[in-house]
């Protein structure tokens, strides 16, 4: 899974900063960007994704993958 801040859609509102500051940070144009990848299913990062007013938060799975040859979408033992 990765973690996105759409910055078209984002309006700076703090509300992701301030309910989840290990994965949300202001840039220099005080617009949130994600900076940390790490504890994906913490309450803090769906608090911050519901807490959006523009939802332009996003939890997304990895685009690079599409699963026509790799295994990560599999359960572990099959
Ligand atoms: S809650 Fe949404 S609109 Fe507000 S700063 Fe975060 S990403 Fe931007």
């Amino acid at each position: 899974m990765e973690l996105k801040v759409k910055q078209e859609a984002c309006i700076g509102c703090g509300a992701c900063v301030a309910n989840d500051p290990a994965h949300f940070e202001f840039d220099e144009q005080g617009l949130s960007h994600v900076i940390s990848q790490e504890n994906l299913d913490s309450e803090n990062v769906k608090t911050a994704i519901e807490s959006c007013p523009t939802s332009a938060i996003a939890l997304e799975e990895n685009e690079e993958c599409h699963c026509e040859h790799c295994d990560c979408h599999k359960e572990e033992g099959e």
